[in-house]
Parts: C-alpha cells; sequence; structure tokens
C-alpha cells in the first residue's frame, strides 16, 4: 500500500474514520498562533501532564500550556497511527505536529499512547515524569478525557457509558447531523446499571486513581495542580445532559475533586473542576439533542463577539484562573465556571426564542449550522485554508517514543 494519499473525509455517522495529516497541523499551527498572539502567562507550571492530550480541550491545553506558559508538556491519549494505507487518527496527526512545533521551540514534550485507565500507563507516566521532565516532577495535571468505555484495572470488568435520561423518557427536537434533519426523538430513561457503568467510566475515579499513583511514585511537585474538565449547559440540555446519565458522572468529579485537593493540599496544592462551554469535539458531537443547541449557540455567540473554542477557553482558564497572578473564582458549588459567557443571559434568550422554531428547511437560516459542520471537520484536519486536499501526503508521521 503506498504511504502517500490523497486523503478526504469519510463521514460515519457523527464520526469521521479518516483524518488528514497536514490538515491537522495546520489547525494545530492555528491553534498556538492564537496563543503566540496573546501575551505570555507569568507564573505557569515548569511541566504538565495533560491526560487526554490529543483532540478538543485537553489538546487545546496542551498547546497553551507549552506555547502560552513554556511548560514542558507530557501527553497522554488513545489514537491509532496510519496502518495498511489508512490514514492515522485526527489525535495522532495533532500530537505529531504538536511535538514538532514544541520542539522547534525549544519545549520539552513527550507522548504515551494507550489506554490511560489502565496502571500500566500510570506507571509508565510517573517513569517518563522522573526520567525526561523539568526536576522529574509534574506541576499541574490536567484530566480531559473523553472515552465510551473503561475497563476497571482491579476487577478486569469492562464498563461502557450511555447518554440517556434518568427516571423518565425525553422527547426533544434534535438534529441528525449524518441526514442534516432536524426531528424528534424520544431517549429512554437509563437503568440503574446503565447509570453505574456511565460514573464508572466519565467519573472521578480513574482521575483519583492517576493522582494516587503520582504521588506514590513521588512525581508531584510541591505547590502541584489538577483540573478535570466538565460540562453544565443549559436547561433544555439538562434531561440529557446535567440530568442524566452522563451529569452523574460528572458529579462524581466534584466528589473526586474534594479527595485529590485534600491530598494535594498537604503540598500547598490544589484539585478543582472547571465547567467548560459547549464546543465541536468528537465527543460532543455523539451526544443527542447538543450539535442542535451548539448550532443555535454559536450563531448567538458569533452575533455578540463572544464565541470561543477550545484553545480560547484553555488558553482564558491557565491566564485568568489558575496562574498569571490570578485566583480561582469559585461558584457556589465548588465549580471554575468557564461558561460564563455561553450561559449569558441575553445569549441564552437568543437560543431558546430560535428553537421551537427550527426545521430542517430553515436550519441553516436559523442556525449557524455551517459553522458547525465546518468546524467538524476541522477537528480531522478539513477545510482549512492553505491546504491542498488534492495532492497527496503521507499518511505514516512519526510520534518519538508512541
Ligand atoms: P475529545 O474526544 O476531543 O478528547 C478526548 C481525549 O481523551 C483524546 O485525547 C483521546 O485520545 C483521549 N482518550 C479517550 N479514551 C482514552 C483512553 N482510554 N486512554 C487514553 N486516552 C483516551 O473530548 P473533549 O470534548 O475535548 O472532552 C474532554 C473533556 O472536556 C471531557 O471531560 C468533557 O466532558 C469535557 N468537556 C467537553 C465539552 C464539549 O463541548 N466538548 C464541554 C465541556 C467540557
Amino acid at each position: 500500500m503506498p504511504t502517500k494519499q490523497v486523503v478526504r473525509p469519510r463521514i460515519r455517522g457523527y464520526i469521521c474514520v479518516s483524518a488528514h495529516p497536514e490538515g491537522c497541523a495546520a489547525n494545530v499551527r492555528e491553534q498556538i498562533g492564537f496563543v503566540k498572539s496573546l501575551p505570555p502567562i507569568a507564573e505557569g507550571p515548569k511541566s504538565a501532564l495533560v491526560i487526554g492530550a490529543s483532540t478538543g480541550y485537553g489538546l487545546a491545553t496542551r498547546i497553551a500550556l507549552a506555547f502560552g506558559c513554556g511548560s514542558a508538556t507530557a501527553g497522554v491519549f488513545y489514537e491509532k497511527p496510519s496502518e495498511n494505507g489508512r490514514p492515522a487518527s485526527a489525535g495522532w496527526y495533532n500530537t505529531a505536529a504538536f511535538e514538532r512545533e514544541a520542539r522547534a521551540a525549544g519545549l520539552p514534550a513527550f507522548s504515551l499512547n494507550g489506554d490511560a485507565f489502565a496502571d500500566d500507563m500510570k506507571r509508565r507516566a510517573a517513569e517518563l515524569i522522573k526520567t525526561s521532565m523539568p526536576g522529574g516532577k509534574v506541576d499541574l495535571v490536567v484530566y480531559s478525557l473523553a472515552s465510551p468505555r473503561r475497563t476497571d484495572p482491579k476487577t478486569g470488568v469492562a464498563h461502557r457509558s450511555v447518554l440517556k435520561p434518568i427516571g423518565a423518557p425525553y422527547t426533544s427536537k434534535n438534529l441528525d447531523t449524518d441526514r442534516n434533519e432536524v426531528e424528534e426523538i424520544t431517549l429512554q430513561p437509563a437503568t440503574p446499571a446503565e447509570i453505574a457503568d456511565t460514573v464508572k467510566v466519565m467519573g472521578g475515579e480513574d482521575w483519583e486513581l492517576w493522582l494516587n499513583a503520582l504521588d506514590a511514585a513521588g512525581v508531584l511537585a510541591d505547590g502541584c495542580q489538577s483540573v478535570a474538565y466538565s460540562y453544565l449547559g443549559p436547561e433544555v440540555t439538562w434531561p440529557v445532559y446535567k440530568n442524566g446519565t452522563i451529569g452523574r458522572a460528572k458529579e462524581d468529579l466534584l466528589r473526586a475533586a474534594n479527595n485529590i485537593d485534600a491530598l494535594l493540599k498537604c503540598r500547598l496544592g490544589r484539585a478543582f473542576v472547571s465547567v467548560n462551554k459547549a464546543v465541536v469535539t468528537q465527543s460532543s458531537s455523539a451526544i443527542p439533542v447538543v450539535p442542535l443547541y451548539i448550532s443555535l449557540l454559536f450563531r448567538a455567540m458569533k452575533r455578540r463577539g463572544t464565541h470561543e473554542g477550545c484553545i480560547q477557553q484553555a488558553r482564558r482558564l491557565l491566564a485568568t484562573q489558575m496562574y498569571g497572578g490570578n485566583f480561582c473564582d469559585f461558584d457556589a458549588d465548588g465549580y471554575v465556571r468557564m461558561d460564563d459567557l455561553e450561559l449569558q443571559p441575553e445569549t441564552q434568550r437568543e437560543v431558546f426564542a430560535a428553537w421551537p422554531d427550527v426545521t430542517t428547511a430553515n436550519l441553516r437560516e436559523l442556525t449557524d449550522y455551517d459553522g458547525y459542520q465546518a468546524e467538524f471537520l476541522r477537528l480531522f484536519g478539513f477545510g482549512i485554508g492553505g491546504v491542498d486536499y488534492d495532492a497527496p501526503v503521507e499518511l505514516e508521521v512519526p510520534i518519538e517514543g508512541c
């Protein structure tokens, strides 16, 4: 099989099964460019571990840390290299590009590809930090995993998460992004076992296991912080998000944050949950109702000039809440709210004024579905200016150590 090929988007349901190496690299460079266009962030971490570092919020945080704070970064992710003439996954190409750019800028960057839920990955990460990161320790651990399944390392049982309401069926308007149609869907409530499984996969247990393992290995620096990402959103998405199975799992992050905070406090550090805004990522595109909400939200936020993507959110979190001489602005529940602009009343009023009127026929007029689709394709390196999509590209792109 030739490893140089023309790569086109191949969309299957809510995922694109191909990725463009040069498009992904251009996407990473754009995010780096955004961070470098703003002043450096003072007093950032010398060295950081990002778990879930290859796409979405984790990748953006890694970029903001390296190019905004000058941090050495270690990234953990689960991505596929190119095989049998098929392109690698987008996260693979993103990471290869990130490492190239980081090294060129003199920023240490190391990556580990494999299952973050496994004990072995935690051991490998601790070893990598000890041997390769400045001072053999990390000052920050970012937990940005989004996964549909997790094998419990203690029991060996594989758990699958579901995206369902709890207690009662939920009927809502929904956007089928495969068929570009607005429809009504009814989601059946989760069983108690499905709720427990979702908490097992997306709750805080693994975050705690990570910090305990790193602590036991002696690789957490004094003052080390840890942050995990969550989402709450507006009421219309609550039945399927905040009050659904995924919300139950996210509630568990707060429990874990308290335990990790107690652990890190001993060395003057802390742990907390940052509630981020809704953005288009491989994970959010799989959640029912959310793509329609995001299409309406983007329109409202772009009109107001308040629109942000992952990189703007990640940089703002580091610059205004965690470092640069600033303090976290916790809400009554103990969350840092990076979704403040999303939840501005006038933005939400605009979204919900349009919500009842959206149909398949007026979808592109009443919402920013064009923007949603463009953003979705960009996740896989498509539709990016300056990339020649008719030219064959090398599919096999190495990541050192992976
Ligand atoms: P994403 O799908 O873009 O990224 C997920 C990351 O997890 C990738 O790096 C992937 O490689 C990694 N990963 C998945 N399974 C893994 C495994 N078993 N082992 C190692 N790595 C694995 O997702 P995202 O949307 O950026 O989500 C990241 C976090 O941000 C999640 O906690 C999510 O709930 C939260 N969040 C997302 C949104 C949104 O709108 N997308 C909003 C607020 C908060």
